[in-house]
């Protein structure tokens, strides 16, 4: 039994401190995350090491595409979610609850063998990814900080839904984040997520970055529900008042979980909201799930020359110079770790 961080006693109760959602919990009594719980007048972290999802991806997946472009990264995830977005892709292990789905019979791993495994697999780093990191926080930063010694780089991938003491715990050793911006409104969060709001997502942003973590941002645009252009306009408008220069994903929606009837965003959707970032001031837009587009190109931001080409998620051109250089008219771009060409992952 894994005894959880960040929780206090109040009364007879337990209250987890860990996110906004500040469940107060009874004996016996589970989170909304559906993986902590009161036991004997403690919280437990009952999912610790039982890992449901593991993959080698390339970074680009997470997606991150300015730290360490074409990286192998040892993508694992624990059960368990602390929103319930109705467009969840991956419900079955996020939305896993003991007694509805359940990881019991999954087998309970030590964090060594994660960061073994990373390293026998060849990758440059380990992601906390697919379901929400933040759930599971005891379990991967015991492997994240044996990860850094061991001189792998760590990524978590979030909702962001983290109250500030655990996000600066975190920034120890994690080094990028990619956190969803899912709207620019509470209702949405409220309805949609069975979140608390939007604030919470941004002050953890806001300290990612100003505890020196590289952060992207990802919004997932939904028609009808988070597709018009003054709220994307706001999402960029804010992104760029913390730095013009954290890259912006603009992601399409595919039918899924509860939203399966929904149409898919129409590609040029996103074309157009992505201009509308831009426009808003931000140096680096991405659009994905495209068909055609070439949404995977790095340009840069002073001149327009082309300087990293995808092909899928995979670096099929490098054209800048020594420092992250712009070759036309020497731009620095903001870029992280080594550009590394024709590798990416592949699913195990
Ligand atoms: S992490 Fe889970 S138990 Fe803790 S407050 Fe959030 S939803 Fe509740």
């Amino acid at each position: 039994m894994k005894v959880a961080r960040f929780w206090e006693k109040v009364g007879d109760k337990v209250s987890c401190r860990l996110c906004p959602h500040a469940c107060l919990l009874g004996n016996g009594e589970w989170g909304k995350c559906g993986v902590r719980r009161a036991v004997g007048g403690r919280l437990v972290a009952e999912a610790y090491g039982r890992v449901v999802a593991l993959a080698v991806d390339p970074i680009e997946k997470k997606p991150l595409f300015h730290f360490w472009p074409g990286s192998r990264v040892f993508s694992i995830a624990l059960p368990g979610c602390n929103l319930s977005c109705q467009f969840c892709q991956n419900w079955e292990i996020s939305q896993m609850k003991r007694g509805v789905g359940t990881w019991d019979g999954v087998p309970q791993v030590k964090p060594e063998q994660i960061v073994n495994e990373a390293i026998k697999r060849r990758c440059q780093g380990i992601a906390y990814t697919y379901t929400e990191p933040t759930v599971n926080f005891e379990f991967f930063f015991d492997v994240a900080r044996i990860a850094s010694k061991k001189g792998l780089y760590n990524v978590w991938v979030s909702n962001g839904m983290m109250n500030p003491k655990p996000v600066k715990e975190i920034s120890e050793f994690v080094n990028a984040v990619n956190i969803d911006i899912k709207s620019f409104t509470d209702e949405f969060y409220r309805k949609i997520c069975g979140g608390v709001g939007v604030k919470p997502v941004l002050r953890a942003i806001e300290e990612f970055h100003k505890n020196g973590v590289w952060v992207e941002i990802t919004t997932l645009v939904i028609p009808e529900l988070n597709d018009g252009e003054p709220e994307i306009k706001k999402i960029a408008e804010w992104v760029k008042r913390i730095d013009p220069s954290i890259p912006f994903h603009l992601s399409r929606f595919h039918p899924d979980y509860h939203l399966s009837g929904w149409a898919p965003t129409p590609e040029k959707t996103l074309l157009k909201l992505s201009e509308v970032a831009r426009v808003a001031g931000l140096n680096y837009v991405y659009v994905s799930n495209m068909t055609g587009a070439d949404g995977g190109q790095t340009r840069c931001p002073a001149c327009g020359t082309p300087l990293l080409e995808r092909r899928g998620f995979l670096i099929t051109e490098n054209r800048l110079s020594g420092a992250n250089k712009c070759p036309k008219c020497g731009r620095v771009l903001e870029m992280m770790g080594k550009v590394i060409k024709g590798s990416g992952g592949s699913v195990i």
